[in-house]
Formats: structure tokens, sequence, C-alpha cells
């Protein structure tokens, strides 16, 4: 395997992937290892998970410069997904206990009838690049405290970072028969999906999701899908203010170079401030420093897949040709390395593909609204169903749209948020299951039924 720089385009280092072989080895001593992981108590895990948090964190600063030269994500962006996966290791501690311990429903009588979670097995995690310590925490680390062993398999494009979770957790006291990752690209995942895990997690695009679970529904384990969305934000006529509304969208939709599931897609504005907001929203896109990753004050770095260059200009061409405006951006930079200029793109209906096709990267569109009931049934002209987001003063104005919305997660003037306290789910394509929160605690282990009477 070639990992590259996409700062630079240069090959930053060549790795031996994993092979059939390789990978039958390694499942085999995961088998062997889950035996020994599930006997210990849920505290005796935590606190090994609770070690690896803490020796990530002494080492972050090492750890985010190889985030950033592998994915090009900008280096503060890199050092607050560091610091901010954190906060699952402290869900965990919290709540795992609670969750994963056993239920007495009924004790009366003769009769007891109880709840025990049991582990699903050895499980696989196929994770994604965009925020590999958020998606992989969400998985591997929920997997582990429930006493799963886990094969954990990196995107391509985060390979580095993957093997970095594989020596923490090691050196935390996870014995190396209870986590491992292999490396490889798509082709090692097709042979992940011919192995007897007992679950199926995976973070990534609709497509290979679906095929995912097409692949192995033969086998009736567990298959959960984190996948891709086109996520609305509506701006009511009603914002306090426009210009800290434009600034707030403009971080949703452009953190992370838009490479983020839940960034902002695409963008419905009232009509009576469409103009003031459309100008303040420029203004901030334009402000933003473009450039080399490793620089403290860049916000918006390379895309990390060389690939998207074309797939991004195809969009804003399809949008140009069916009549958007061009406020910002629009082409890639003329240097080494796979910069795209953040580009708005106006006056937008839902002929353009930027209005129905996720875009994951710097590229915006908005559209202007009558209503709230135009807003509503454009946001739900949708495959997807990750979130959507209302910008507004009133509170039960936004809260009667959001109801109506077929998401997973909805954000009263925030957006692009994901919280360890609440479910992490998508609907329609978008996903099936949920991570984080009580749900995301108990998706990793299966209850077993007790009933119990004395003679
Ligand atoms: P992807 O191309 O679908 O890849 C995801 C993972 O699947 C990678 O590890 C990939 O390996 C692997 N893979 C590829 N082909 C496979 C196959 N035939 N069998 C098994 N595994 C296979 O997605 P991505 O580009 O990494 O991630 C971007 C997508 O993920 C976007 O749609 C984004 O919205 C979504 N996402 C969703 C969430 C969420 O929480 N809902 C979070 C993050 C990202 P290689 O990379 O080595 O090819």
């Amino acid at each position: 395997m070639k990992i590259k720089n996409p700062a630079t385009g240069d090959i930053i280092i060549e790795l031996k992937a994993d092979t059939a072989e390789t990978l039958k080895n390694k499942f085999n001593a995961l088998k062997e290892g889950q035996k020994s992981w599930s006997a210990l108590s849920v505290g005796e895990r935590l606190e090994c998970i609770e070690k690896f948090g803490a020796l990530v964190q002494q080492h972050k600063n090492e750890l985010a410069a190889i985030l950033t030269e592998e994915t090009g994500k900008p280096i503060q962006q890199s050092l607050n997904e560091i610091t901010g996966a954190h906060n699952r290791i402290d869900h965990l501690c919290k709540y795992a206990e609670r969750w994963l311990s056993e239920e007495v429903l009924v004790d009366s009588g003769n009769t007891r009838e109880k709840i025990a979670y049991e582990p699903l097995g050895v499980i696989v995690n196929i994770s994604a690049w965009n925020f590999p310590y958020n998606v992989g925490y969400n998985v591997f680390l929920y997997a582990l405290a429930g006493g799963n062993s886990v094969m954990y398999k990196p995107s391509e494009y985060a390979v580095l970072t993957g093997k970095q979770f594989e020596k923490y957790l090691h050196r935390a006291g996870v014995p190396e028969n209870v986590f491992q990752c292999v490396i490889g690209d798509g082709r090692l995942g097709q042979l992940l999906l011919e192995e007897d895990f007992d679950g199926y997690f995976f973070t990534g695009s609709y497509a290979t999701g679906k095929h995912i679970a097409e692949t192995v529904a033969h086998k009736l384990v567990p298959v959960q899908l984190e996948l891709g969305g086109k996520d609305p934000l509506y701006v009511t006529d009603d914002v306090p203010d426009i210009k800290q509304a434009a600034i707030n969208a403009a971080e949703g939709a452009f953190y992370n170079n838009g490479q983020s599931c839940c960034a902002v897609e695409r963008i419905y504005v009232a009509e009576r401030i469409y103009d003031e907001f459309i100008d303040a929203f420029v203004e901030e896109v334009n402000a933003y420093k473009v450039g080399n990753p490793v620089d403290p004050d860049t916000f918006i770095g390379p895309l990390t897949r060389e690939q998207q260059l074309g797939f991004l200009s195809d969009q804003v061409a399809d949008a140009l040709n069916k009549g958007a405006f061009l406020k910002a951006g629009g082409q890639s930079v003329e240097e080494k390395g796979y910069y795209f200029r953040p580009t708005v793109l106006v006056n937008c209906d839902h002929r353009m593909k930027v209005m129905t096709e996720e875009s994951f990267g710097p590229v915006i569109g908005i559209q202007k609204v009558a209503s709230d009931d135009e807003a509503v049934s454009l946001m739900k002209d949708t495959p997807y169903g990750l979130t959507a987001a209302v910008f507004s003063s009133d509170e039960q104005r936004a809260l009667n749209l959001l109801r109506k919305m077929d998401t997973g997660t909805v954000y009263w003037n925030c957006c692009d948020r994901v919280s360890p306290n609440v479910p992490w789910s998508g609907r329609k394509n978008s996903g099936l299951g949920s991570t984080l929160s009580f749900k995301g605690i108990r998706a990793f282990v299966q209850p077993k039924s007790y009933h119990l009477r004395n003679w």
C-alpha cells in the first residue's frame, strides 16, 4: 500500500497489506482472545480503555501530525478531533456498567426473571477516514467495553492512524488477541465479508454499506451501518442575527473541508433575508485560510482523496449549466496537492446534483424558499436521513418543523454536531442501527433472558 500525503501527492510510506492468510490468523487469534476478555468484569475492561484514552491525550500532538499528514485535515482540526473524541471514553466510564449489568425484572415468590447482556463475540469494524477517532471510538471502544474482540479495518486513507489505535490499545493492556488492525483497500474489505464474524459494524458510503449488508445477510448476524447524508439547513426569516447565522452555517458546511457525514450539504434561506444572508455567507467563506494543513491558521486543507476533485468539478458544472450562480470558489487549485477552493453556489434548485447528491467536500448549494412549507418539502426531498437543522429565534416554530423530518438527528440553532449522550443513527439510506448513548453501549451485546424458579 502506498500511503500518500494529500497536501503534496507524495508517498509517505509503503506498507505491506494484509492477505487472506494473515487475516485468517488474526481472526483465529481474536476468537481465542475473546474468551478471556469477556471473562473480565466491565470495570476491568474500562480500566484499559481509560488508560488508552490517557495515552492518546499524552501523545496527541504526534497523533495529530500523523492524522494531518495522511488525510490533509488541518492540524488544529486534527487536535480538536483527538481531544473531542475523548468524550466517548468519559461516556463509557460513566455509563457502561449501568447498561451492561444484569437486570432483575421480577423477584417474587419462587420466580425470578432477569436479563444478562452477553458479548456478540468477534466483531469487525470497517471504518471511514474522515473522522477516524470519532467514528472508530464509536465502534471499537464500545465493542471492547461489551466484552467483544475486534478486528479493525481503517480506511486505506487513514491506515497510519489505525495502526496507532492498535499500538496504544495494546500498550493500555488490551491483549493483542483482543484487538487487531488489518490494513488493505476495498479488496481486503471484501475478504472480511467472507470471514465468520459475529457482527459487522461499518462506517462509510451508502454504496459500500448496502453491498456489505447484502453480502453478509445470509449469516444472520447483527449488521450496523453509519452511512452518508445530504443534510439540510433551513434559515428562517426570524433569525436574530443574519451575519451570525451565516457564520455558523458556513462552519457547518466547510469544517473538515465538508468531509463530514453530518456536514451541512444544502441550505434553504427565507426569501426576506436571502440577499443579506448570501452576502454574509460569502464574506465568511472568502475569509477562510486555504493552504498547508500543518499551518495552525489553515481552515481549508487539501481533500483527502484525489478523485473527489473531479467529482466536485462535475457537481459545480452541472449546477452552473442549470442556472446556478457561482459566488465563491468553483475549481481546484493549480498547485501540488488535492486542493479545491471553498465553493458557494446560489440560485440552486433540486434539478441540480449539488442539492441532491452527497458532495462530501467544500461545495455548498443555497436555495431561496417562500415559506416554511416549501422548506419542509425540499428538506425532505432526499433518500438520506441523517440530520436536519433549523435556525430560528422561535423554538416552537423550529420544533414543529423538525418533528416533520425523517432523520435520526435534528438540530435547532446548531448543526454538524455529535454527542455521546444521545444515539447517533441514520434513517433511510443514511444507515441502520445506532451508536453512542445507551443504544450504542447495548449495540455490541445480546440479551439472555433468564426464567428462574425454585422448586
Ligand atoms: P467507503 O468508500 O464506503 O469506505 C468505507 C470503508 O469500507 C473503507 O474502510 C473501505 O476500504 C471499505 N470498503 C471498500 N470497499 C469494500 C468492500 N467491498 N467490502 C468491505 N469494505 C469495503 O467510504 P469512505 O469514503 O471511507 O467514507 C465516506 C462516507 O462515509 C461518506 O458517505 C460519509 O458520509 C460516510 N460517513 C458516515 C458517518 C456516519 O456516522 N453516518 C461517519 C463518517 C463517514 P478502503 O478505504 O480501503 O477502500
